[in-house]
């Protein structure tokens, strides 16, 4: 389909919130905007991180899902314990996701295991903390962790177990790092407020606690790179080639040592935004190592970001092994793109995921000539959309105020600005932006639509009116969008495919969207509902024994 078919966007804006009731209708349109950027970069503002209107099927996850799943589950070496009933442990139970890679075979990986103190009625009335306690010491037996995890599911929060004294009490007695987290489901809009409160404890009760000094010259942490399908060695193995050293990841191929050590790096750099920028703010005001925003998805993104490190560090022979390593990776990949842009320029896409896969994957699509006409956020606030200059506009409601707001402050000791002042404003007139994130809608063309936590009945709106060539969500929307004859690809997950990151994932992505919008399959497939009602849904023999 060509651009002059799709609907004019306000029609289409329109059309999407025209079947709500008066006041959610409002509300939505709030939340669903016509992208207008202006010369100095202002676009409009979004309504976003609200309450889901009760009844609407939003994309979203639960505050425990973002803490425990997203946040601490990528990290081998800790167990993380759910303190709840299984289902809560198995919807967070991380088979393929994110991936990791002990050292050794001796090494330990706990994260193919689900850890759950299973829940019955019986503690519901009861009480559960001696069942919390007692699931510790089990898991300490069992495995001799170096640290466990525990996190609080909804029946936790309201029967009321005080799950940070038990921690307390068995880090007193087994001698290891025993830390609870307060992020029952219920808590906030979105799975977004559990990065948050993931991010405070491991700033209380994880990071600084090794001073150990990095063993390399240019030391890094990566924050908010969850090793999707693998994403985490493909930027591992650039960095280590360019001579850059990662002193800890948050939290893809991690480990418990690494995020302790997270405060000897001399910068560092945040992938996703949304679910980690609060743990580079206190690290920056605690111990003086600054953060710059970067995407390692794309390959101009990826360039960008290697060279915004580098010219951080400004060395020449770093700048020089950086620029080696992007000129032979580029040329390995060019002649895919190139054969890849034949058969996919001028295709759409839709992308609707996460708190910045949204906008970093945009700039995939790109490069092989695909535009992104819709996108939004499952979990985003303003500053994802607008850029973090909105920050100070944003009003704090209830939501947010459930969510601690750690104070913190220079340490007496180990506070070391890891450049002066007039150092990093230089730097910064040289295009190292510090503590900035320029969002989602000032890189998007106008006239496109950004849509805040999109419903399932938007989402099939969107695709009746645009019939875009792919639709990426996650894996809630997936057979949904398929059953419409639309590719779908989960850019959570990335189905079987990736990694994606980096220059050898940027090939790897291209290939499974070309196989995606070009193959024939999808026009054959017919949602069952759409079918001619005389046929039958299902059709079977009857067999006699
Ligand atoms: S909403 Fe509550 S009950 Fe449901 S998965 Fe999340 S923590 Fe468990």
């Amino acid at each position: 389909m060509s651009q002059k078919e799709f609907p004019a966007p306000e029609e289409a804006r329109a059309e999407l919130i025209e079947k709500y009731p008066t006041k959610v209708a409002r509300k939505r349109a709030a939340q669903v905007i016509v992208n207008k950027v202006e010369p100095d970069e202002k676009v409009p503002e979004i309504k976003a991180n609200t309450r889901t209107v009760p009844g609407i099927i939003t994309q979203r996850g639960c505050c425990y899902a973002g803490c425990k799943g997203v946040v601490l589950g990528p990290t081998r070496d800790i167990i993380n314990l759910v303190h709840g009933p299984i289902g809560c442990s198995f919807y967070a139970w991380l088979t393929r996701r994110n991936q990791t890679r002990p050292a050794t075979d001796e090494d330990e990986n706990f994260m193919t295991y689900c850890f759950s103190t299973d829940m019955k009625e019986e503690h519901i009335v009861f009480g559960g903390e001696k069942l919390l306690a007692a699931a510790i010491q089990e898991a300490y037996d069992q495995f001799h962790p170096k640290a466990i995890g525990v996190f609080a599911t909804c029946p936790v929060g309201l029967i009321g177990d005080d799950i940070h004294q038990v921690c307390a009490d068995k880090k007193k007695e087994l001698g290891i790092n025993v830390f609870a987290f307060s992020c029952e489901g219920y808590k906030g809009v979105s799975q977004s407020a559990g990065h948050h409160i993931a991010n405070n404890q491991l700033f209380k009760h994880v990071i600084g606690n090794n001073d150990t000094p990095p063993e390399g010259k240019f030391n890094i942490s990566l924050l908010g790179e969850y090793n999707i399908g693998g994403d985490a060695f493909v930027i591992e193995d650039i960095l280590e080639r360019c001579g850059i050293n990662l002193v800890a990841t948050f939290s893809g191929n991690s480990t418990i040592e690494g995020f302790e050590r997270a405060h000897t790096a001399d910068l560092n750099c945040v992938m996703c935004h949304r679910s980690i920028n609060y743990v580079a703010d206190m690290i920056e005001k605690k111990y003086g190592v600054p953060w710059i925003k970067v995407n390692f998805i794309g390959v101009e993104a990826t360039s960008k970001s290697l060279r915004k490190i580098a010219q951080y560090f400004e060395d020449k022979k770093l700048m020089e092994r950086v620029e080696k390593v992007i000129s032979e990776e580029v040329a390995k990949i060019e002649p895919v793109r190139k054969e890849v842009f034949e058969r996919c320029n001028g295709k759409k896409a839709m992308l609707f995921v996460g708190g910045s896969r949204a906008h970093h994957y945009q700039e995939l699509f790109n490069e092989i000539g695909m535009k992104t006409i819709a996108a939004g956020y499952e979990f985003g606030h303003r500053d994802d959309y607008e850029g973090r200059k909105v920050l100070p506009d944003i009003q704090v409601d209830a939501d947010s105020r459930n969510i601690e707001e750690l104070e913190v402050t220079a340490d007496p000791k180990r506070y070391q600005p890891r450049k002066p002042e007039k150092k990093l404003a230089e730097l910064e007139k040289k295009g190292v932006d510090f503590k900035e994130y320029e969002g989602m809608m000032p890189t998007m063309e106008e006239g496109t639509l950004i849509i805040d936590d999109i419903s399932e009945y938007e989402t099939a709106k969107l695709i009746e009116m645009y019939k875009p060539d792919i639709f990426c969500a996650g894996i809630k929307e997936k057979y949904g969008i398929q059953k419409k004859g639309m590719p779908s690809r989960q850019l959570h997950s990335y189905d079987y495919g990736g990694p994606y990151a980096g220059f050898a994932g940027a090939a790897n992505f291209w290939r499974d969207i070309d196989r995606s919008v070009n193959t024939r399959i999808w026009s054959y497939i017919q949602a069952p509902w759409e079918r001619n009602s005389a046929e039958p849904m299902l059709e079977a023999q009857v067999i006699h024994l």
